[in-house]
């Protein structure tokens, strides 16, 4: 997709809006007397955030090595989903398409802005038919596909993803919630050659930081200013700034957190197999399983009475359960049960 055609995309309204600017957003002081924002003097967290979050952009775009410029933070990544959505679909009259199934919140987020959204059935092993897709892409409404790799809640990574990235017409956004359990590369690296393509990260899984709801969106520079000039100047809070400014300077962490969800991703497969109510575990790149069941209304029953939640998926993927990896009690615990059953 060519450069220039990303502002054809973009809602007019949205073309013309002046982004929300403070007077500190670009300047610095030392020791500044700050009676501009309408603050308390007093008290520890009184201070509004820094709005263009810039030491943890600067931070983030040493760690995968691009321009703060191309980097936007959200409060969550389902913020971003939400503006990506505002940005670039006119309410009544555009369209986003997403797998099915997939994450629910890009319909979410679609249906509270009147913008229909397109299912892309995934075949049996949750991969996409690529003849229904550029069968259903060439609908002229459309303006955003929602890809989602390693996919939620099926835990297969969608090959090929520059063909998407050639053949759709609009914004291709590529959800990586999941892509540092993977093992695959992350799609970062096709930034520099598709103007339309937006990835998605996030704190919430691998970092372990679900709490602070901290997401970023990686884009061109073009796209990140759409998406700072929609944003809430202060979508992402003082304290969530200062924890993620301090997780990322344990540099080992991330790692360490993948190492252990794999480990016990790697026993509980090996658990599984021997469970009799167990009729298909899917491969999964995620730090979930989804794994169908033999009579999965009186599993899952026995699970609530035992208080061990897990994400039915049935009807919409017959007598499938989506289950996360937990830490080894709770993998015990689980595995303890299912063997009763
Ligand atoms: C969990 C998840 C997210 C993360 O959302 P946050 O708002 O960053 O917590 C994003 N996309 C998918 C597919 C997810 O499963």
């Amino acid at each position: 997709m060519k450069n220039n055609s990303i502002k054809t995309l973009v809602r007019e309204n949205i073309v013309q809006l002046q982004p929300y600017s403070s007077f500190r957003d670009h300047n610095e002081f030392n020791a500044p007397v700050m009676l501009d924002a309408n603050e308390s003097p007093f008290g520890e967290c009184n201070r509004y955030p820094d709005s263009t979050q810039k030491e943890l952009k600067n931070r983030l775009a040493g760690l995968k090595n691009l321009s703060p410029s191309q980097i936007a933070i959200g409060n969550g990544s389902d913020e971003l989903i939400d503006l990506i959505i505002k940005i670039f679909c006119e309410p009544k009259k555009d369209a986003i398409l997403m797998m099915n199934p997939s994450f629910a919140m890009y319909a979410f987020y679609a249906t509270i802005n009147e913008n229909k959204v397109l299912k892309l059935d995934l075949d049996e092993n949750f991969e996409i038919i690529k003849s229904d897709f550029l069968k259903i892409s060439a609908d002229p409404s459309l303006k955003i596909f929602f890809l989602c790799s390693p996919n939620n809640p099926t835990g297969n990574s969608i090959d090929d993803i520059e063909f998407y990235l050639q053949n759709f017409k609009g914004i291709v956004v590529v959800d990586e919630a999941y892509i540092e359990f993977s093992g695959k590369k992350s799609s970062l690296e096709l930034l520099d050659q598709y103007s339309n393509l937006i990835v998605l990260q996030t704190f919430s899984k691998a970092w372990g930081i679900a709490g602070a709801r901290v997401g970023m969106a990686y884009a061109s520079e073009e796209i990140i200013n759409l998406i700072s000039t929609v944003k809430a100047p202060y979508n992402v809070n003082v304290l969530s700034q200062e924890l993620i400014l301090k997780t990322l300077d344990d540099e080992s962490r991330l790692q360490e957190n993948v190492n252990r969800i794999l480990e016990e991703r790697t026993w509980l497969k090996q658990q599984f197999e021997g469970i009799t109510c167990i009729s298909k575990v899917f491969s999964t790149d995620a730090n979930f399983f989804l794994i169908r069941m033999e009579n999965i209304d009186n599993v899952y029953s026995k699970m609530l009475e035992e208080e061990i939640l897990t994400s039915r998926r049935d009807p919409a993927i017959p007598r499938c359960i989506r289950i996360n990896v937990g830490n080894r009690e709770e993998n015990e615990k689980l595995i303890n049960l299912l063997k009763r059953i």
